[in-house]
């Protein structure tokens, strides 16, 4: 989950290194620190908090160099202190190394090395990896840590410097590594934002892969020590995609790319009355459809089901990745495994298509070059630009938006009509999004008066059960309010009990056929003192407007589309209610954005 970077070339080394952090500080930010070979000797700054901690401790300090590594850390493995930054030191100060991932064996390694001598200071489970390498050195850290890594049980991606050696060595077994070629100068870090403002060509380096790196040269190999024929990549992303582009927090400006983003993800995909999709597996032959997920992708997940299900009739299953890969699944060879990850690199998503071995996978993904993306038999990218608020926006409707997509094209191999009706309404579908982003003020005013609440249920039916679910996620993560999200007809099963005036209740009720069954939910709500916000595409029924406390009105579209206009006022309504709180929306506690340790 934390962020990684790496330096080597003609240039100061600390300013391209704090950049590099600043862009990957989403990744984790309970604590950074960097190291820099500086005059033959390394030199190392760590501070508990976030970078901009770190940069204010290096005014005035001597850290000059041209070689170095950082980090930027959210701790699996000992509390967020200086000791347990990273970058991490052997005994005499020679090696340092930075490290995402978690070394599962860390224990039985710092037993076997206290008693060799080694003096292990941190309680990281990283530390022992320094130690190790120390361990095997003997003038050539490149083999030094082919060693190492032979004794590591875990995921990692590592960056090492050494003082004798002008270079740096990265190595990669679980968690992403991409390495930047520049004029006379290389990169490497776990994603490309940090190191875009300079390069644009990039190698991703596979699991089992080592990279030594000289400021003019790079060399790939696998842990035989033969030399890997590595693809070098150009990124298409531009720099003013991952900054804030004058809103306040990145998530604020990703909630307002959503029309555009989702755009993007449709963009060539709906050409002359069809979906036009590189899914090159017959329907016809498919016994079912296991979509496995974390967190917001879970939620999409979800809404796959409900569209793939009542848009092509093929039966399909959702799991939480990190349960599905511990529970010995029944996966047959026709059955198709559906992986959806913002970044491509959820540990758990990966080790869930990692086990369906034996059938097709599909991953939905938004980072090009990932992980996933690389391992599953065939992809649809989400194009929604980089997401670095860490509570994801853009990146649930345009994976809704390619669901929607993956469903139409199902039913039109299995040579069906489509629905033409469904298929206009998608292409109008920003437009109508951005009417609600119009009224953005509306729906702030609102949230103003909910910053203090204590409680929140988010209910909904049908397809609109995962937005609820959504809704409450979105608010629980940035706001710290305790929210949960139930199928609306479920509340009399338990949560009743717990609505009274402190309750405040989110209802999404949509014209249609359960249209009254939710408003008959409102008014047991209503008759228990809870207050009530409704989000709606009736604002003028007379019922809504009696039992609602706040009404958040949104255009009317078809069934399998309200899932992307409903998302839109919860997003808003938890990001403002965070706001007004004043908490830093883009960096919520505990939370990294892209969860790459178990
Ligand atoms: N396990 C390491 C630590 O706790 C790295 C954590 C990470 O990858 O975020 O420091």
């Amino acid at each position: 989950m934390c962020g990684i970077i790496g330096y080597i070339g003609n240039k100061e080394v600390v300013p391209i290194l704090i950049n590099g952090l600043k862009r990957l500080e989403y990744r984790g930010y309970d604590s950074a620190g960097i190291c820099v070979l500086c005059k033959n000797k390394l030199q190392t700054l760590k501070k508990k908090g976030q970078i901009i901690e770190l940069e204010n401790e290096l005014i005035g300090k001597e850290i000059v160099g041209t070689i170095g590594i950082a980090h930027t850390r959210w701790a699996t493995h000992g509390e967020p202190n200086e000791i347990n930054s990273h970058p991490h030191l052997d005994c005499k100060n020679k090696i340092a190394i930075i490290h995402n991932g978690i070394i599962e064996n860390h224990f039985s390694l710092k037993k076997i090395l206290e008693a060799d001598g080694h003096k292990i200071i941190s309680n990281t489970d990283s530390e022992i990896v320094a130690h190790l390498i120390e361990k095997f050195y003997n003038e050539n850290l490149e083999e030094a840590v082919i060693k190492a890594i032979k004794y590591i049980e875990g995921t990692f991606g590592l960056a090492v410097i050494c003082e004798t050696e002008e270079k740096i060595i990265a190595v990669r077994r679980g968690s992403p590594l991409i390495i930047g070629i520049g004029d006379n100068e290389m990169f490497v870090s776990s994603d490309a934002s940090a190191i875009l403002e300079y390069t644009k060509k990039v190698i991703y380096i596979n699991d089992n892969e080592i990279v030594t790196l000289t400021k003019n040269n790079y060399n790939v190999k696998n842990l035989d020590g033969n030399l890997v024929n590595s693809e070098v990549q150009e990124i298409k992303w531009n720099l003013n995609e991952i900054e804030k582009a004058g809103f306040k927090h990145f998530m604020l400006k990703e909630i307002y790319e959503q029309a555009k983003s989702i755009e993007n993800t449709l963009r060539g995909r709906i050409r002359e009355n069809k979906i036009k999709l590189s899914v090159d597996i017959d329907p016809k032959l498919i016994n079912k459809i296991i979509i496995t997920a974390c967190g917001t992708s879970w939620h999409s997940a979800l809404i796959g089901k409900y569209l793939i299900e009542k848009i092509s009739g093929i039966e399909t299953c959702v799991d939480y990745a990190s349960e599905f890969r511990y529970r010995n699944p029944i996966i047959k060879n026709n059955d198709l495994l559906i992986a959806i990850s913002q970044s491509g690199e959820t540990a758990d998503t990966l080790a869930a298509i990692r086990i369906a071995k034996n059938c097709k996978t599909l991953g939905i993904v938004n980072v090009v070059g990932s992980t996933i993306a690389r391992e599953v038999d065939f992809g649809i990218y989400l194009h929604a630009g980089p997401e670095i608020g860490v509570a994801s926006t853009k990146a649930f409707t345009c994976q809704v938006s390619a669901l929607i997509l993956f469903a139409l094209h199902l039913r039109q191999e299995l040579g069906l009509e489509l629905d033409f009706g469904l298929i206009n309404e998608l292409i109008l579908i920003s437009g109508k999004i951005n009417s609600i982003l119009d009224k953005a003020d509306k729906i702030q005013e609102i949230s103003s008066h909910l910053k203090d609440a204590q409680n929140f249920l988010y209910l909904g039916r049908g397809i609109n059960f995962p937005v609820a679910l959504e809704g409450a996620l979105k608010l629980k993560e940035i706001s710290y309010i305790h929210a949960e999200g139930y199928p609306a007809a479920e509340m009399k099963h338990g949560p009743i009990a717990l609505i009274d005036e402190n309750m405040f209740v989110v209802f999404i009720v949509n014209r249609g056929e359960i249209f009254e069954k939710v408003v008959s939910n409102m008014q047991e709500v209503k008759a228990r003192g809870g207050s009530i916000i409704t989000i709606t595409d009736c604002p003028d029924d007379e019922m809504i407007k009696k039992l609602s406390n706040f009404i958040i009105s949104v255009p009317n579209t078809c069934e399998e589309l309200s899932p992307l206009i409903n998302v839109i006022p919860l997003q808003l309504m938890s990001y403002f209610v965070a706001d007004a709180k004043g908490l830093n929306v883009d960096k919520p506690r505990n939370l990294a954005k892209s969860v790459t340790v178990e």
